[in-house]
């Protein structure tokens, strides 16, 4: 059987989160494989990264902001049309975990333009910083349970080493994958 999707499918990745929680280093890490401790604010922009299964070959196209999460919501036609939205919270900042439930909403708020049918999205919730143990705010099995609640998968990460960063995007390729 002939797969769904052509071969050279692109989707949109949105990265969201209170800001510093470590949106860009993650984008950093998964594409260039760095990590900058002291970063300059954010110049928007996006990245594309391939990720191949077999014959099937995923291109993400990974939306960042430009730090306007700090002083304003997010622009509508950032969420628009989104494939995939990863929320990013700081395992080292409550604040931060607490605006997940935000920016849930947030998506399917705006996702789909206005009078088009709803556009179909997935997402995943981020815990990042795991390498700060002794800062650590939220364990495990909080996270884990407002994840369930929300019925998305939830990753642990860290930029700084790398730890599951990688599999973070490839859980979302597959996902994006069932979605075509
Ligand atoms: P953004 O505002 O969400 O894009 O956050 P940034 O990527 O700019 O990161 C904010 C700060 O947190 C920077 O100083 C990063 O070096 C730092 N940072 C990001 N990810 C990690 C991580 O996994 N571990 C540690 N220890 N610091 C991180
Ligand atoms: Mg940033």
């Amino acid at each position: 059987m002939e797969p769904k999707f052509s071969k050279n499918k692109t989707s949109k990745v949105i990265m969201l989160g209170s800001t510093s929680v470590g949106k860009t280093s993650i984008i950093d890490r998964f594409i260039w494989n760095k990590f900058t401790e002291i970063r300059e604010a954010t110049i928007g922009c996006f990245n594309m990264k391939n990720v191949n299964f077999g014959s099937a070959c995923i291109q993400l196209q990974l939306w960042d902001t430009a730090g306007q999460e700090r002083f304003a919501s997010l622009a509508p036609m950032y969420y628009r049309r989104a494939d995939y939205a990863f929320i990013v919270f700081d395992l080292t900042n409550r604040e931060s975990f607490e605006r997940v439930q935000y920016y849930h909403h947030e998506i399917y708020a705006n996702i789909s333009p206005k009078n088009e049918p709803i556009h179909p999205v997935k997402i995943g919730i981020i815990g990042n910083k795991n390498d700060l143990i002794s800062e650590r705010k939220i364990q495990f099995e909080e996270a884990k349970n407002l994840a369930d609640e929300i019925n998305c998968p939830y990753f642990e990460t860290s930029a700084k080493t790398g730890e599951n960063i990688k599999e973070a995007f490839i859980e979302a390729a597959k996902a994006i994958l069932l979605l075509c």
